[in-house]
C-alpha cells in the first residue's frame, strides 16, 4: 500500500483477494531488489519487484505484472507451490493461472491483441512457446 497505490480499490486485484483485499495488500511486504522483473518469495509469499524496472519499464507491462504477481501471492497464501519443478515453466499452472488473469485484465484495460503477445513474450521466451503458453492458457486474446 506504500509503493504501489490504490491497487486496493482495483476490481482485478479485489478480484483475487475479495473481502480480504485491504488485510493482504497492507501486510503484504514489496522487496527491492535488482534483476528480472517481479517475482514472488516461496518462502513466505512476499513481492519482489526490480528498482530499476520499475523506472524503466512501460507503464501497462507494470501494473498488469503486479496483477500476475498478486495472483501468486494468493495462491502461496494457498498453499501452493509456486515453483513446481514438475513443470515447464508455461505449462505450470500457477503460471497459467497467473497469466490468465493478467491478459484477462489486459483486454479490460483496451490492450490489442498483438500488445497482448508483446506483453507475454519475454526475451527469454521463443515464439513457439509463447504460442503454448497462449494455448494453455485456453483464451481467445483476439476478442473480449
Ligand atoms: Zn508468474
Amino acid at each position: 500500500m506504500d509503493y504501489f497505490r490504490g491497487f486496493e480499490k482495483n476490481s482485478a486485484v479485489r478480484g483475487i483477494f475479495g473481502e480480504e483485499t485491504e488485510k493482504v495488500l497492507r501486510n503484504l511486504k514489496v522487496d527491492f531488489i535488482w534483476f528480472g522483473y517481479m517475482g514472488v518469495s516461496d518462502d513466505d509469499g512476499h513481492l519482489m519487484v526490480n528498482k530499476r524496472y520499475l523506472s524503466t519499464g512501460r507503464t501497462e507491462d507494470i501494473y498488469l505484472d503486479v496483477i500476475h504477481e498478486l495472483c501468486h501471492v494468493k495462491q502461496h497464501m494457498e498453499g501452493k507451490e509456486l515453483f513446481d519443478p514438475r513443470y515447464d515453466y508455461v505449462d505450470r499452472p500457477t503460471e497459467i493461472e497467473a497469466y490468465r488473469y493478467a491478459v484477462q485484465e489486459a483486454k479490460r484495460i483496451g490492450l490489442s491483441a498483438a500488445e497482448i503477445r508483446v506483453y507475454l513474450k519475454t526475451e527469454m521466451m521463443s515464439t513457439q512457446t509463447l504460442d503454448k503458453l497462449i494455448k494453455n492458457m485456453n483464451i481467445n486474446i483476439e476478442k473480449s
